[in-house]
Order: structure tokens, then sequence, then C-alpha cells
């Protein structure tokens, strides 16, 4: 514990991102250089807690030391914290720039104070070790001799490719898309997460070793697929890291009118457009001169309210189903428990500034599509909800008088996902469980197939970043242990 009185002398002061009017011109990072003077200051309000629940599996699922770090960040040995860092967690630079931040959730100190910006400072940490050139290949010194795929590049097949490869296994990530990286590439727009950040890091791990094929489907049926029984049997193991990737729909009155999109179609294809082209090729989804309303929130909707007011939509509306959160903790949901309170994420405060209030709408059913003659959107027709608790359980209640319709020229659903695809596993006989993913248990990540494993979102749901990391990195121990005992 550097300094003992820091959180009683200083107060919780984050990094701000770059300012709002300039950021919405651009694709940029929302995220400015790190001020380590300022961070500093920050790692001293740590209390190195006796009982650290930042790095409890609650607060943080890769467990890391973040009382370590911000010590040795106030001491100024920046290249200790970034060893204590790697060794917990793969990908830094991707949590520390996209995680929610549990560990903020549980810190101890948020329970009498504000929690310590444990993100801003693994962000710094992380950034401060590419430009001093401390992260470099580890080219693994020995090779095992046994082969391993994994399937899929999101957070989960990289970290568990990663690991895996450290243990000297022979290991080539399988990616039906052409670029690498799963969400991290195609999912989080650029403005939360560079893409040549991405790339950063997949080189490195292409220089440790691992192969990567692009544009391989495995399971699919088209000109790239890949034959499943083949992959196994080329293999030693098989590791499916397919991601959570069906959206759900919403299948009300007029679905098919041109015009509404499933988020991931805007956002991918805008990124796609983005780095293959700076979007002059136009094969992306425009917002442009549009009124758009984004159906759902999370980070998917903000993703796309901020995606569309960057082409320069003409208004952007964010339904939401369910009430507005309060601004403080409820007593149901103490601390140190993910705090369910009402945020301003970036595109929140975007659409603030550009349109003059805060785009989301809450407690808003939607109930059918509105079209013109030549099957284009025109509008929708919604009615609003009530919440009421009965027996424990929430239940919902249109209310009379409140229908409502709304202009719109597109509308993006972002409503969550139900699960993986099934092609990818169907002929290895691979079984699902009663949320349709695949069926493995966390821990030994074995699937009811002798060699095939599972983990990330395809396993779990859809979920986070650092839980798709811890993922693969459990994964890869379970796999090494069963190719090797
Ligand atoms: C728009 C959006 C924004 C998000 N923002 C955040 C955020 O800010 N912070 C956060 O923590 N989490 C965020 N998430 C969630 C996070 O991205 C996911 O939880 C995480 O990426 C899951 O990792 P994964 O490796 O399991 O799967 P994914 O990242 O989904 O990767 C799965 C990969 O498998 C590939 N694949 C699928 N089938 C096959 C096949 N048959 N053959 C070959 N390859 C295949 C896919 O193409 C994909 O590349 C966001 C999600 C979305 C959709
Ligand atoms: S819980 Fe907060 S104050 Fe305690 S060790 Fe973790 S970061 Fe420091």
């Amino acid at each position: 514990m550097g300094k003992p009185t820091g959180f009683k002398e200083f107060t919780r002061d984050p990094a701000p991102y770059r300012d709002t009017g300039t950021r919405m011109l651009d694709y940029g990072e929302l995220y400015p250089p790190a001020d380590v003077e300022k961070l500093t200051t920050q790692a001293s309000r740590c209390m190195d807690c006796g009982v650290a629940f930042c790095q409890s599996k609650d607060g943080c699922p890769v467990c890391n030391v973040c009382p370590e770090w911000n010590d040795l960040v106030y001491r100024d040995q920046w290249k200790d914290a970034l060893n204590r860092l790697h060794n917990t967690n793969n990908f830094p630079e991707f949590t520390g720039r996209v995680c929610p931040a549990p560990c903020e959730g549980s810190c101890v100190l948020g329970n009498v104070d504000k929690a310590v910006t444990i993100k801003n400072i693994e962000f710094a940490i992380i950034e401060r070790g590419f430009e001093e050139g401390w992260v470099n290949p580890q080219v693994p010194t020995f090779r095992t001799g046994k082969k391993i795929a994994v399937v899929g590049s999101g957070p989960a097949g990289l970290a568990a490719a990663a690991q895996l490869n450290q243990l000297g296994h022979q290991v080539t990530v399988y990616e039906r898309s052409d670029r690498i990286g799963g969400l991290l590439m195609y999912g989080i727009p650029n403005m939360k997460l560079g893409k040549d950040i991405v790339d950063r890091r997949v080189n490195l791990l292409r220089e440790e070793g691992i192969a990567f094929v692009t544009e391989a489907d495995v399971g699919g049926t088209g000109p790239n697929a890949i034959e499943q029984k083949q992959l196994r049997d080329d293999n030693d193991a098989v590791l499916f890291c397919t991601g959570a990737t069906r959206a759900r729909d919403l299948p009300i009155e007029n679905r098919e009118l041109k015009g509404i999109h499933l988020a991931m179609e805007f956002l991918h294809a805008n990124t796609k457009s983005l780095l293959d082209s700076n979007l002059e090729d136009g094969n992306y989804i425009s917002a442009k001169d549009k009124n758009v309303i984004v159906i759902g929130g999370g980070d998917t909707g903000t993703d796309c309210i901020a995606t569309s007011i960057r082409h320069g939509a003409k208004n952007v509306v964010n339904f939401e189903l369910l009430p507005q959160p309060t601004d403080e903790r409820q007593a149901d949901n103490p601390w140190p428990l993910w705090p369910k309170i009402m945020r301003v994420d970036y595109g929140h405060g975007e659409a603030a500034q550009k349109f003059g209030e805060d785009p989301r709408e809450y407690c808003i059913l939607s109930k059918g599509f509105i079209g013109d003659e030549n099957g284009k959107l025109t509008g929708i027709k919604t009615v609003n909800v009530e919440w009421m608790k009965k027996d424990g359980e929430f239940t919902m209640h249109e209310i009379d008088g409140s229908e409502k319709v709304w202009d719109a020229d597109l509308i993006l659903l972002s409503m969550g996902f139900l699960g993986p695809e099934h092609y990818a596993v169907e002929s290895l006989g691979v079984e699902v469980d009663e949320r349709s993913n695949y069926k493995a248990e966390y821990g030994n990540f074995a699937t009811n197939v002798p060699g095939i494993f599972a983990a990330g979102d395809c396993r779990r749901g859809q979920s986070l970043v650092v839980r798709a990391i811890d993922e693969g990195r459990r994964a890869a121990s379970a796999v090494d242990q069963f190719l090797m005992t």
C-alpha cells in the first residue's frame, strides 16, 4: 500500500473521454493518452484491503491482482505492474478499454466513498508497456507435438490459443470471418476499441507461433466450409469458441419492411467498410439524414446510437422496455454486487449533445412496423407499459390510451442474443443445454464428445469480454490436462 492515507486525501477522478463534440465527428478511439501524474494519485487511493473484493471472481472474472498493480503504479514500478497484469489477463488492452469494470462495482472503497479508478490504471499500464517496448512475442522454447484446433477468434478463442501455445501445443485458430477478433473486430465499434489495437495483439500471437485461418467456416456448406470430422481427425483436440451469434428478432406486424435490420448487420458492415475503404465502398447500412430508432439497450444499443450519429442521422431514439434505473443502488442490489444504476454511456452523451436530450425512452413496447406502398419503413407503433411486482415477480401491463406512432426510416434491433448457431457442432453430435448453448461444464469445458471442448459465449450465453477471456484461459488448462495426463 503506497500511501496509507491516499483514500482520505484524494477523491476519485476518472479519466474523461475525448471531448464529445469533437469525437462524434470521427471513428477514432474515445480515450486520450493516460495522464501518468493523475493516475499515480488515483492509484494511491487503493487501501490494499485484507479481503480485496475487486480481485474476487465476482469483482474481476480473471481475478486480476488490482491492489498489487495499484501499489506498483504508485511506486513508479510500471514494468512490474505490467508483469502482474499479464499473469492473469492475456489482453488488458481490450478489457482496459471495453470492460464495464465489475471490479470497481465491488471495490471496498466504493462502499463508503467512490471506487478506485481500477480500469483507467489497467489501460495505462498496458499502453505504457507497448510504448516502452516491454510487450514482446514470447515464443515457446519447446513443443509437445500435440495439435489443437480453436474454432472462433473472439476473446475466448484468442485467450485459449495464447495459453495453449505457451504450453507448447501447436494451435491453429479457424475463423469464418475475413478478419480475426470475433466481436472485438466486428461487434464493438472502432470508437470503443480501435481495430489496430486488435491487430497489434493478433500479430504478437502470430509471431509466438499460432496459425490463423480466416474465411474458414467450420461445419458450413459454402465455398469456405471446413468439415468438422476432418478437423477432429487432424487434431488431438478441438475447442469451440464460436460465440452467441443468434440475435433475438422482433417478429411483429410488417417485420419484412425495408429499413429494419439486426444491430449486428449494421455494426459489422460499418466496421468492414470502414476498414476496407474508409466507408467509400458504400457497403454499409447508412443512417445519414434518417430518423433512427434503436430497439433495445446495452452495449450493442449504445454502439448503434454512436455509429448512427457518426453517419449523420437526423435523429436517434432508443426504446427500452424496462423502467429507467435509479441513480443509487436499491436495497436488493447492495455492495459488492454490480450496481444496477442509471448510467450515461458514450453514445447517450453524444446523442444528448447533438439532439438536445438523452435518446432513451423507457417502458416502451413495440407493437407493429409501418411502411409505404413500396414496402419501405416509415414508422413504428408503440404502447407504454408499466411494471408491477406480484408474488415477487415483475409483470408488464400495457397502459390504455398510450398508443403512439413514431416516424422512422431506419430501425435497428438490439435485443440480445439467443445462443450459438448449431451447425458448427451438429454433425459431431455435441449436445446443447436447455438454453441452447453448447453443453459443457465450467471448469472442465468438455462436451459429451471426447476431445471436443467449448468455451466463451457459445457455452455460457451472451456475456462480457473479460468473462470470455477467463473461459478461454480455463478451457486451455482443461484441454492441456486432457492431452497430457
Ligand atoms: C455490439 C456489441 C458490443 C459489445 N460491447 C461489449 C463491451 O463494451 N464490453 C464487453 O465486455 N463486452 C461487450 N460485448 C460482449 C462481448 O463482445 C462478447 O461477450 C465476447 O466477444 C464473447 O467472446 P467469444 O470469444 O465467446 O465470442 P465472439 O467474440 O462472438 O467470437 C466468436 C467468433 O466465432 C466465429 N465463428 C462462429 N461460428 C463459426 C464457425 N462455424 N466457423 C468458424 N468461426 C466461427 C465468429 O465469426 C466470431 O468471430 C459486446 C457485444 C456486442 C454484440
Ligand atoms: S477493493 Fe478497492 S480499495 Fe480494496 S484493494 Fe481492491 S481496488 Fe484497492
